[in-house]
């Protein structure tokens, strides 16, 4: 439904404190950092291959990879070893991009069907990018399924069931009630897909992060936000940041389907304190003043509580069959 090639991802940089939407490598360097050090913990449990390919969809800001790269520097061989590649279609995060990862020589390509094949194990990283692809949407009318598109009607937009299509997905459930809406992302499946059969062939490990939910599930999560407060997504197209909840029952049965193993979904709440996250925090907070570590106290809670962003984002991880449970996920 939504299309970022001309649009809203790039004609600005809306994320940050006084942007759309904040994430959370923006919010404390400690998410970063630990995944950085997950992600070299999985380099060595995969035999420390000489060279890889370290790639990162939809890097926003770049923060996250600048502060996994950092918590890295003294894993020997790590950095040496990976060809950083960027998927990045907007010129503006591009270049705040560079700025913080010049020093990396990364590789930028426009969009993950251009992710290099070469035979070496792939070390992925993707926070709040699923959540951005298109979706299609149906919805259960006059006891058959169809599908709901946007159209031009009396000088609005608006949504309306159009021609009849019964999904795939829609086997998983029975007897929906009248106006119930299924949501299908063709692009995030087939993205898993293209992903779990590279790793599946070549060794690594991918990690997705956003907001979603871990088992097949009905209704309607199209949503628009703009300065931090949801919108309606018909209004103003290509001003707002349009968004869907990620469906991880998809995700894995995806990535199982392509010969790969996944595991999760776990809440990020519980992966990123399983992964240190207080530890981490502490430590920082050991060299602070009284007010970063009170700033340092709030990110944590931000990104780990339940009632922040603690549940609602959830995890998975893909890898090779047979290989280990990587850490945060048992
Ligand atoms: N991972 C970052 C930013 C998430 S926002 C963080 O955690 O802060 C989504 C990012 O994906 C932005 O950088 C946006 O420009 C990029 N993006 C969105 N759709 C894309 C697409 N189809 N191809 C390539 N990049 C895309």
């Amino acid at each position: 439904m939504t299309s970022p090639d001309k649009g809203y991802y790039t004609s600005g940089a809306p994320i940050g404190v006084d942007g759309d939407f904040i994430t959370a490598p923006e919010i404390s360097q400690i998410f970063g950092e630990l995944i950085g050090l997950w992600l070299a913990d999985n380099w060595i449990r995969a035999g420390t291959p000489k060279t890889f390919d370290l790639v990162e969809i939809g890097p926003g800001r770049g923060q996250l990879m600048a502060d996994a790269l950092r918590a890295t520097k003294s894993m020997s061989g790590f950095q040496a070893g990976a060809n950083l590649s960027l998927v990045e279609k907007s010129k503006a995060y591009r270049s705040m991009q560079a700025k913080k990862l010049s020093t990396y020589s990364p590789t930028w390509l426009d969009s993950w069907q251009q992710l290099p094949e070469g035979g070496q194990p792939l070390f992925l990283i993707a926070n709040e990018f699923l959540d951005a692809l298109p979706i299609c949407q149906f919805e259960f009318v006059n006891n058959t399924w169809m599908e709901r598109r946007i159209v031009w009607s009396e000088g609005s937009f608006a949504f309306k069931p159009t021609r009849t299509i019964t999904p795939a997905a829609s086997d998983n459930f029975q007897n929906p009630s009248e106006g119930t809406v299924l949501e299908v992302s063709e692009e995030r499946d087939a993205l898993v897909r293209a992903i779990s059969k590279r790793i599946a062939k070549n060794g690594g490990i991918a990690l997705f992060i956003d907001y979603g939910y871990g088992a097949a599930k009905l209704g309607d999560s199209f949503q628009a936000l703009a300065n931090g407060k949801p919108v309606n997504p018909l209004d103003n197209p290509g001003s707002a940041d349009l968004t869907s909840h990620v469906n991880f029952f998809s995700v894995v049965s995806q990535a199982r389907a392509a010969g790969a193993e996944a595991f999760g979904p776990v809440d990020q709440g519980v992966f990123l304190l399983r992964l240190g996250a207080e530890i981490r925090a502490t430590q920082l907070a050991s060299k602070a003043t009284p007010e970063k570590t009170a700033i340092i106290n709030q990110g944590l809670k931000r990104l780990v509580h339940p009632l922040q962003m603690g549940s609602l984002f959830k995890v998975v991880a893909i890898s090779r069959n047979g290989s280990p449970v990587p850490a945060g996920f048992d």
